[in-house]
């Protein structure tokens, strides 16, 4: 299964991929993991990463697309899913050529939607470990002990990108290139929109029920 999971910052795509790869026998590709690795890293990528990344703008789509499509080039011959890339037409349609010159196609779009008063809740909120990328929220997903990762003892922090005036800038951006994108897919691909506002296990049952559809 080929799977691309859409939605805006903070509509749990994160999460849902982390279900969807516990369930099914996919990798996971996530756009922004794979530039924090390299931020993390200290690598060229990462560099020019860096200034775009931390005031909410999408990295240029060349860099970009030459990252994930090789990491999708060079994924193991089992599925994957697709979590935050593309990002504009201009993604999808590079996405889309590099298919097709490797023969595969995408089985489902699965588009989160959220409100925007629930993706500033939920982004603020949000606490991550530097070392593990676990995700943590102070409300709703606390660590047993007060920020601090349960996994490996590193003091959480709050990512530069997830503080409230940059994720008016990410959503301004989401809304102007990357809503587009559902328009494009929607023209020829099998697209899935699934409410997001509710709790992430609701979230999952309802992906799940299109996801064992296309299994079967
Ligand atoms: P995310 O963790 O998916 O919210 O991504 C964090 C940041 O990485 C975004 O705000 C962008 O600056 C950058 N980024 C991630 N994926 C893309 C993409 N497909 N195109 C451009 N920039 C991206």
């Amino acid at each position: 299964m080929r799977i691309v999971l859409l939605g805006a910052p903070g509509a749990g795509k994160g999460t849902q991929c982390k279900y969807i790869v516990g369930k099914y026998d996919m990798l996971h590709l996530s756009s922004g993991d794979i530039l924090r690795q390299h931020r993390a890293e200290g690598t060229e990528l990462g560099k020019k990463a860096q200034s775009f990344m931390d005031s909410g703008k999408l990295v240029p789509d060349g860099i970009i697309v030459e990252m994930m499509i090789d990491r999708i080039n060079k994924a193991p011959k089992i599925g994957f899913v697709l979590d935050g890339f593309p990002r504009t037409v201009n993604q999808a349609v590079e996405l889309d050529k590099a298919l097709v010159l490797s023969g595969k196609k995408l089985d489902i779009i699965v588009n989160l939607k959220v409100d925007e008063d629930v993706v500033l809740k939920r982004i603020t909120g949000r606490r991550s470990c530097p070392k593990c990328g676990a995700v943590y929220h102070i409300v709703n997903l606390k660590p047993k002990v007060d920020g601090v990762c349960d996994r490996d003892g590193v003091k959480l922090i709050q990512r530069p990108d997830d503080t409230a005036e940059v994720v008016v800038s990410r959503l301004k951006t989401y809304y102007q290139q990357t809503v587009p994108v559902v328009d494009y897919y929607k023209a020829e691909n099998n697209v899935c929109e699934i409410d997001a506002n509710k709790d992430a296990e609701e979230v999952q049952e309802t992906l799940f029920a299109e996801l064992d559809v296309l299994v079967k």
